[in-house]
């Protein structure tokens, strides 16, 4: 056995007090449990040696459901840059490698800065379909994409969005994603590493909103539109809040025609009001603590 099979079992055993995660072809298959209740196993994601991960989803009636296995893709890891010092260029550096310069929605450049030398994990269930479907017996889920080129998320992350869907048996759950391949989510400053996801909003007749934005506008968005799904899209934030999102802090999203605010959200209208953010089109889901099991 190659010395690169041996420490993960090794560090699994430490961590976990289990056996090691299955070992295939010398490369390591990471198993992240996904549990009913909110919480997700902890996984040490290790670069270099973990290629794939494998989602298992606990029911509350104690079956264990195999989501599939996904190819993880190791990115270099950014810094966001905030306010002045995002428009800044910096001092030193190479481009590409410490940083890259991409615009953000009003056109303007953004930098994303290299932080530290380790890697970060991506993950996505949309490299052959832009739908993600499971279904067995009565569980079922389905997540799809929006066209876009930032269909790569943070792996973790990524389960709890699968485990929240799960719960509600929405099948009209569509993300407009979080980065690309490379861990840059430009035109956001504040997408960086597959962190924070994007969301469209849900319609009351539960059809799905248009997920190919070239094809003509169908936004449901939540200024004023009588589709918007109010309590469904409320079911869907329970269900990603009870997974960790809108944790440290709350998720952004727009003013509602009823005056109130969308739960786990603050209005980004208030907040944002000179800066014309986009919310009013998309929910933006940041905010995450992992409820480790
Ligand atoms: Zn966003």
């Amino acid at each position: 056995m190659e010395q690169t099979t041996f420490y993960p079992a090794v560090n699994s055993i430490i961590n976990t007090g289990r056996l090691p995660d299955p070992i295939r072809n010398g490369f390591l298959i990471l198993r992240q449990d996904i549990y009913h209740t909110g919480q997700l196993g902890k996984v040490d994601y290790i670069e270099g040696i973990a290629k794939q991960v494998n989602y298992q989803y606990h029911a509350a009636d104690g079956k264990v459901h195999d989501l599939g296995t996904f190819d993880l893709e190791w990115a270099t890891k950014w810094k966001r840059r905030t306010g002045k010092e995002a428009l800044n260029r910096p001092a030193s550096g190479v481009e590409d490698v410490d940083y890259v310069k991409r615009k953000n929605d009003k056109g303007k450049d953004i930098f994303f800065i290299k932080e530290g030398d380790v890697n970060t994990p991506l993950l996505t269930l949309f490299k052959n379909s832009k739908e993600f479907t499971y279904q067995k017996n009565d569980k079922r889920t389905i997540i799809l994409s929006e066209t876009t080129d930032r269909e790569y998320f943070n792996p973790e992350r990524l389960a709890a969005i699968i485990g929240a869907v799960l719960g509600t048996g929405f099948e009209d759950v569509v993300t407009n994603g979080s980065v690309k391949i490379d861990g840059t989510g430009a035109p956001s400053v504040s997408h960086v590493n597959g962190n924070n996801i994007d969301f469209k909003y849900l319609r009351v007749d539960g059809k799905r909103p248009k997920i190919d934005i070239t094809g003509g506008v169908v936004h449901t968005d939540a200024t004023g539109s009588n589709k918007l799904g109010i309590e469904r899209q409320e079911k869907l934030l329970d269900a990603f809040n009870k997974f960790g999102f809108g944790e440290t802090r709350k998720n952004l999203s727009w003013f509602l025609p009823n005056g109130k605010t969308l739960k786990h959200c603050i209005e980004d209208a208030k907040i944002n009001e000179k800066s014309k953010s986009s919310h009013y089109h998309h929910l933006h889901l940041t905010g995450f603590k992992a409820k480790y099991r």
